[in-house]
């Protein structure tokens, strides 16, 4: 009797938490249920991941450490942003062989640096992977609790959601890729430099702003293909659209208009500034040396420069440039058109001043 008194407080005690724990699970479906439905809402998969560490931390308090994506064009990595770097970057560096930071395709562009350093080992984390058709990922996490079996039920159902999300919103972006951009060189193709054209010639119209054109063609890359091969022009196309694409603003925009001849719309820029960074990228490519085999390879450009005047025509201001373009050849090449005018400085202009006297 006493037993059955003394643990009744004890049963109840069971079946409330009982009853207390499946109204719990319902409550963390139905918060399950929400964030799998925005997920398939986003549009980036960054915004996927951001959806997926949210719903983490709200079902199971777990920090959503890192998320590593491998598909065909490389590795992407999403990391926490409050978190440091460096100890995190490390690890996956070793957890996937890789030697350096190079291969990894960070989907972060921002981390608050003033977060203190916390040193982590594979041992602390939590670590799942996950395979589509298309690519698979890793996701590391850092738990706040042991990991129970329902914890990791509800993490698969998350991945699952996100793994759905992921590799469709991958699928989207690569069907969009190949559509604007240029395959040997990752920049935009043609038909994508028309439509960007005409957009920034509205927008240079309407905010009453700048806009310039450069077009340059590499000089006798006949020879180069003739001398060394298809395979090394390719890798010289490639290299002089990188040391280009590098060397512009965020804002600009550089396609292959055609076989190995560039061009690029530079927004919010005016001709003499235009002609300037034309000359800096004909020194840079005239610089470089690219290696192919046991063979070190030399190449020039031709330059031609046009800015948008009243006529606002985009036939007009591609027309301009590629007339400067025909000028620099004519030229002798390794040339910028219209050429850099030289502005003396004061002492010089006081000596001219003088002489005219
Ligand atoms: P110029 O200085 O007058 O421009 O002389 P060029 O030899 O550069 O001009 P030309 O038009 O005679 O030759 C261009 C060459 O570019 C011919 C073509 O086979 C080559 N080419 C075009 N597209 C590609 C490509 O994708 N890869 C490679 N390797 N070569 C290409
Ligand atoms: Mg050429
Ligand atoms: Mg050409």
């Amino acid at each position: 009797m006493n037993q059955t008194i003394g643990s009744l407080p004890g049963k109840l005690t069971a079946l409330f938490s009982m009853l207390f724990r499946a109204a719990e699970k319902q409550a963390d479906h139905k918060k399950l249920a929400e964030h799998i439905l925005a997920l398939n809402k986003k549009q980036s998969p960054t915004d996927i991941i951001h959806e997926v560490a949210l719903c983490l931390k709200d079902i199971l308090n777990y920090r959503l450490f890192a998320l590593v994506m491998k598909k065909q064009g490389g590795v992407d990595i999403w990391l926490d942003p409050r978190m440091y770097k460096k100890s995190l970057e490390d690890i996956i560096l070793k957890d996937f062989g890789f030697e350096n930071n190079n291969s990894l395709n960070y989907l972060n562009h921002r981390f608050y640096e003033d977060e203190p350093e916390l040193s982590f080992d594979m041992k602390d984390l939590l670590y799942y992977e996950i395979h589509e058709e298309n690519m698979s990922f890793r996701l590391y996490m850092l738990a706040k609790k042991q990991l129970s079996l329902y914890h990791d039920e509800i993490v698969n159902l998350i991945l699952q959601g996100a793994s759905v999300a992921l590799s469709r919103q991958i699928r989207i972006e690569d069907l969009r890729d190949a559509a604007v951009i240029d395959p040997l060189t990752g920049c935009y193709n043609r038909r994508e430099f028309e439509n960007q054209l005409k957009r920034n010639i509205s927008g240079a119209v309407r905010h009453k702003t700048k806009l310039s054109l450069f077009m340059f063609d590499l000089d006798h890359f006949k020879t180069i293909n003739d001398t060394y091969g298809h395979p090394a022009g390719d890798k010289v196309l490639k290299e002089v659209s990188a040391i280009v694409q590098q060397n512009m603003r965020t804002g600009d925009i550089l396609a292959r208009y055609g076989g190995e001849e560039f061009i690029a719309i530079l927004p919010d820029t005016d001709k003499t500034r235009a002609i300037e960074l034309a000359d800096r990228l004909r020194s840079q490519i005239a610089r470089k040396t690219v290696t192919h085999g046991d063979h070190q390879i030399k190449i020039t450009a031709s330059f031609g420069v046009s800015e948008m005047g009243r006529d606002t025509g985009m036939e007009k201001i591609i027309q301009d440039a590629d007339t400067m373009l025909y000028k620099a050849k004519l030229n002798g090449r390794n040339t910028v058109m219209p050429g850099i005018i030289k502005i003396l400085p004061d002492k010089g202009r006081d000596l001219l001043k003088e002489n005219r006297n």
